[in-house]
């Protein structure tokens, strides 16, 4: 009998935001291979799907060549909090470009979709605000983001020209601030050092005098964005900025995690890092447009969720 189930691979799926996916391919009916090197991805993050027949979980590093037939496939390997990825940055821009390149063999290979999963920080430190696709960005080639920054800029440029040179049917969604439950809880990102900080009423750390904005969004709304551009006609391949609109100082941020959480944290402000962008909001037009795609969790509800999610990891 025909099989109707698309066999997809998901590289990074036991992280973050690759563990909601994988979760969400398989609720759709897929057949899921999760390949991971659990560099900063964890097995508790899936351990709850392992159950399932059509879950097959690989540890494997995406900068080797990786084979298997499957239909569809989603880059997300690569560390993606600023602590992780400056933790070893040769190993960061490796990550991006030699898995950029084992991916898309591979998609040419087996004539498989392919996504990747890009960032808002290919705009860099941006002069243009909100940003939308077109924009080109300003990003510091020598700084201590790039290894980040020019590695994925360097794989979507991968990306188009495999699609341009052999006809690889691509997508590239470019992913704004995300948070939710399985965000780790040390990974330094600002939303979970603010409710781990305020959940143990320690002093929360606010980089700079907080007057940087972000515009955070919450996971489920970011995985919806993903599933529909994986899903959307061909000659539709982005780039596509997923994020949510909504910008907040990081000040705000602090006030309003201490306020759900009900902290006693007092807010203690510390250097700003080296090319920490000032301002981050995306133009979604693309998106609404073409996915009929719009961000549904407001902060405050994915805050709570993800309050919720915190405590059980105190
Ligand atoms: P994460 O660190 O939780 O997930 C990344 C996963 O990739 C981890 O499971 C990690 O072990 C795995 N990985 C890292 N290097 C690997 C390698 N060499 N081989 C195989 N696996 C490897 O981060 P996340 O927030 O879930 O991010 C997932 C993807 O989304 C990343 O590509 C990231 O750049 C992108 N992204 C995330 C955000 C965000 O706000 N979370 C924003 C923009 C883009
Ligand atoms: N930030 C902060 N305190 C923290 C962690 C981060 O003030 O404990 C700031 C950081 O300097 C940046 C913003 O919050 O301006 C978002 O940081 P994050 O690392 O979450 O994401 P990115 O900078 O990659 O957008």
């Amino acid at each position: 009998m025909y099989n109707l189930k698309k066999r997809v691979l998901v590289s990074g799926g036991a992280g973050f935001i690759g563990s909601h996916l994988c979760e969400r391919l398989l609720k759709d009916g897929n057949e899921v291979i999760c390949m991971d090197n659990f560099f900063t991805g964890d097995k508790s993050n899936i351990v709850h799907l392992l159950q399932n027949p059509y879950f097959e979980l690989v540890r494997h590093d995406v900068t080797e060549p990786f084979l298997a037939e499957v239909d569809e496939i989603y880059n997300l390997a690569c560390p993606a909090s600023p602590v992780h990825y400056q933790y070893n940055p040769i190993k960061t821009i490796k990550t991006s470009v030699m898995g950029a390149i084992n991916m898309l063999g591979l998609a040419k290979r087996v004539n498989a979709r392919i996504l990747q999963a890009s960032t808002s920080e290919i705009y860099g430190d941006p002069h243009i605000h909100p940003q939308p696709e077109s924009y080109w960005g300003n990003v510091n080639p020598i700084g201590i983001r790039s290894c980040y920054d020019e590695g994925k800029r360097c794989a979507e440029t991968l990306f188009m020209d495999y699609h341009r040179q052999h006809h690889i049917a691509i997508k590239i969604v470019r992913i704004f601030n995300t948070y939710g439950p399985r965000m780790h809880p040390q990974d330094g990102r600002v939303v979970s050092n603010f409710i781990m900080q305020a959940l143990q009423n320690k002093d929360i750390t606010i980089y700079g005098e907080g007057s940087q904005t972000r515009s955070f969004q919450y996971v489920d709304d970011l995985v919806e964005g993903m599933i529909r551009m994986m899903a959307a006609e061909p000659s539709f391949i982005g780039p596509v900025n997923i994020g949510n609109p909504n910008e907040f100082t990081i000040f705000q941020l602090a006030e309003q995690v201490i306020l759900q959480t009900g902290s006693k944290s007092q807010i203690k402000f510390l250097p700003l890092p080296q090319d920490d962008p000032q301002q981050r909001k995306p133009d979604i037009e693309v998106a609404k447009n073409c996915l009929d795609w719009n961000p549904k969790i407001q902060l405050e509800e994915g805050l709570s969720r993800t309050i919720d999610y915190f405590k059980t990891c105190l």
